[in-house]
């Protein structure tokens, strides 16, 4: 089944912004489109704004922020548009949608960083603005991955964001028949590499959470686990996480491999570690030695291969 990827209309080259034009990513649009499945929205348009249209801004008013036309602050858009938007993100917390794209620096779809303007004209001094309606969507999606367009130029945001598309669609995927204890105790089985190299705290208590999931009511717990798990993803594997993984995945072959074997492993890790080599290396081994050496437990796990080869997004990792 395919990724729903909720999508700025403009970032997927629909001619929907202000002058027109459109803010087409190449990565959206051409690495990903064999993965995905659009659900592209235009808030602006869908508040009734025409194509072209006067430019609009967040404007600080008496401690509130507004959307507002930039050149006159009386046209007021900010009541239309978290209507809107409150109204499509419950719409969209009903989907299996697994993550977002939004167009940076846009009162209305920028993350983080978007300007606020003072009534005297100036930016406020912090950009701490974020666009109306990703706002909504952070708050009604706390669990959704969602990226802005130019933050994907980054290799590391950029693996970080996909790998959690493919985690929450799986996460779906697995309770397709039902959300049952076995359903979440399997998938979270197979993440638990990926949860210790991402977040060892959250890793642990996860795990106890797991642990006692008779005691909790189904709903509220699949609730729960996913809004923490795709937290956990969230936060970046450092170098020395993946480092203590790989050793984890050592142990695994300490008695099938014969000293040459274990030492070329070690030097490739350690290689990793300095930041001599990409993680790819040791891995490739690691696969290796388990296809010669098979474990049921390893195989299950994730980590070893998050999303498919041909992404080649481990490369610069
Ligand atoms: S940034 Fe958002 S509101 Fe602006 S054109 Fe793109 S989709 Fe529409």
């Amino acid at each position: 089944m395919k990724i729903k990827l909720g999508v700025s209309a403009c970032v997927i080259g629909e001619k929907v912004r202000f002058d027109s034009g459109h803010k087409r990513s190449n990565f959206v649009c051409s690495e990903l489109t064999d993965f995905v499945e659009y659900v592209p929205v235009c808030p602006e348009m869908a508040i009734g704004l025409p194509v072209p249209r006067p430019t609009i801004r967040l404007l600080e008013h008496d401690d509130q922020i507004r959307l507002v036309d930039t050149k006159n602050n009386e046209i007021d858009h900010t009541e239309k548009m978290v209507r809107f938007s409150e109204d499509k993100a419950n719409q969209l917390s009903q989907m299996d949608l697994c993550g977002y794209v939004v167009c940076a620096k846009s009162p209305t779809c920028g993350m983080e960083r978007v300007k606020v303007y003072r009534e005297n004209g100036y930016v406020a001094a912090e950009k701490i603005g974020v666009g109306l309606y990703t706002k909504a969507l952070m708050e009604k999606m706390p669990w959704l991955p969602i990226e802005e367009d130019g933050r994907l130029n980054d290799p590391v945001l950029k693996e970080n964001f996909v790998f959690r598309l493919f985690a929450l669609r799986d996460f779906y995927d697995s309770m397709s028949e039902g959300i049952t204890r076995r359903a979440i105790i399997e998938f979270h089985s197979r993440y638990k590499l990926i949860l210790m190299a991402h977040c060892p705290r959250e890793y642990r208590e996860l795990g106890s959470f797991v642990a006692k999931i008779s005691e909790y009511d189904i709903d509220e717990f699949y609730l729960e686990y996913r809004t923490r798990f795709m937290q956990a993803l969230a936060q970046r594997a450092s170098r020395k996480n993946n480092t203590n993984v790989l050793m984890h995945l050592q142990g695994y072959f300490k008695r099938s491999l014969d000293k040459q074997q274990k030492a070329e492993l070690a030097k490739l890790i350690l290689a990793y570690r300095v930041g001599e080599m990409p993680l790819l290396v040791p891995l490739t081994l690691i696969n290796h030695h388990l296809s010669l050496y098979p474990d049921a437990y390893i195989a299950s796990q994730k980590y070893l291969k998050p999303y498919p080869d041909s992404l080649r997004l481990r490369y610069g990792l």
